[in-house]
């Protein structure tokens, strides 16, 4: 495994992390959690993603669960939690969004599911429009203050909206955020690459990358359908499916990932493994989280790791074409 600073902080993750959307509590028990974390915790992984938000905050209680009978030592891995969304189906109004009531009390609540002292990495999971970022602010450097938190972030907030939080922190003395967890993969490329370039070195951000494979769909295995025990054959995720397969959009992007087939055999790597090393090329992705809802997949793309050096010029030429 190789290890990258999470941007200019001294925390070391791993380069390929793991993560429980859509698995955990819903494909992924705690018994399967377990091998999954003996598997990624032999393999060197020492970050695993959650939010409040999956599965309505069952996902942390599996994830708690197994790290608890896995018993790996607390100051061997890291574990995050995400505050936006709500962890109940119908959240009520103090139970959602970016307040300070709101990122205190989802910050105890994950760290009851959870089982855990403190969250490693804490992110504002979406921009809030109805709550100055001047009180997140603040809230994060409390929980901070308190140890209840080591490192805090955000997802998808706009370089203007990461820049406006530095800012507030660094003339008020508190602690700025250290990372954005965005989308990133071959498909998805221009917030990363663009958007956040000025940032990288201004603020030293670093970025836990999440989706390197669309889902699932730069593995090829919707090129000739859907499965039904595949993520976007599950009830609840008909909007994935229409957007990364059944729309036009969808459509136009299988036949890009159909030119990635013929550029992984030819270096004797599986399509899923190419699109996971393509992400780790960019030095300014801190860690790729993978999803997995089997052992197995989770073995083939921990494997992108020593598929990074097979990558030449020419290989990389042709995958920057898709
Ligand atoms: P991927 O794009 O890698 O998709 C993972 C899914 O693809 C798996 O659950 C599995 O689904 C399928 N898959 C994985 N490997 C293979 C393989 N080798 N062959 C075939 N199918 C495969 O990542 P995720 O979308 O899961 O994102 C990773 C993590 O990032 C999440 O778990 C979460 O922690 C985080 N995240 C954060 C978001 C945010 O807003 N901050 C948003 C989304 C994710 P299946 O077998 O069911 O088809």
């Amino acid at each position: 495994m190789q290890y990258r600073r999470l941007g200019h902080s001294g925390l070391k993750l791993s380069a390929l992390s793991f993560g429980s959307w859509v698995t955990f509590d819903k494909q992924v028990d705690a018994g399967l959690a377990e091998r999954m974390f003996g598997t990624c915790i032999d393999a060197g992984v020492n970050f695993f993603d959650n939010a409040e938000g999956y599965e309505a905050g069952n996902a942390e209680i599996v994830m708690g669960k197994a790290l608890r009978a896995l018993a790996a030592p607390r100051d061997s891995y890291c574990v995050s939690s995400k505050v936006f969304f709500g962890s109940r189906e119908d959240p009520k109004p103090t139970q959602q969004g970016l307040s300070r009531k709101h990122v205190t009390e989802a910050c105890h609540q994950a760290l009851s599911r959870l089982q855990v002292d403190y969250l490693d990495l804490y992110f504002c999971h979406r921009p809030d429009p109805d709550t100055p970022v001047e009180e997140t602010v603040w809230a994060m450097h409390n929980l901070i203050m308190q140890g209840k938190v080591l490192y805090w972030g955000t997802s998808e907030w706009s370089a203007e909206q990461i820049t406006a939080a530095f800012e507030f922190a660094r003339s008020n003395h508190l602690t700025p955020p250290s990372m954005e967890q965005p989308q990133y993969n071959l498909l998805y490329r221009e917030r990363v690459e663009e958007e956040y370039a000025p940032l990288y070195e201004k603020y030293g951000l670093g970025t836990t990358i999440w989706s390197p494979l669309a889902s699932g769909t730069l593995s090829g295995k919707y090129l000739n359908g859907v499965p039904i025990d595949s993520r976007i054959g599950l009830p609840g995720y008909e909007w994935l499916r229409e957007m990364l397969v059944d729309s036009e959009r969808g459509q136009a992007r299988m036949q890009r990932i159909q030119a990635l087939l013929p550029i992984a055999e030819s270096l004797g790597v599986s399509p899923a493994q190419l699109a996971i090393a393509w992400c780790l090329l960019n030095p300014n992705v801190s860690t790729v989280i993978l999803g997995a809802s089997r052992v197995a997949q989770l073995e083939e793309n921990l494997g992108a790791i020593t598929v990074l050096d097979l990558i030449d010029d020419e290989a990389r030429r042709q995958l920057e074409a898709i």
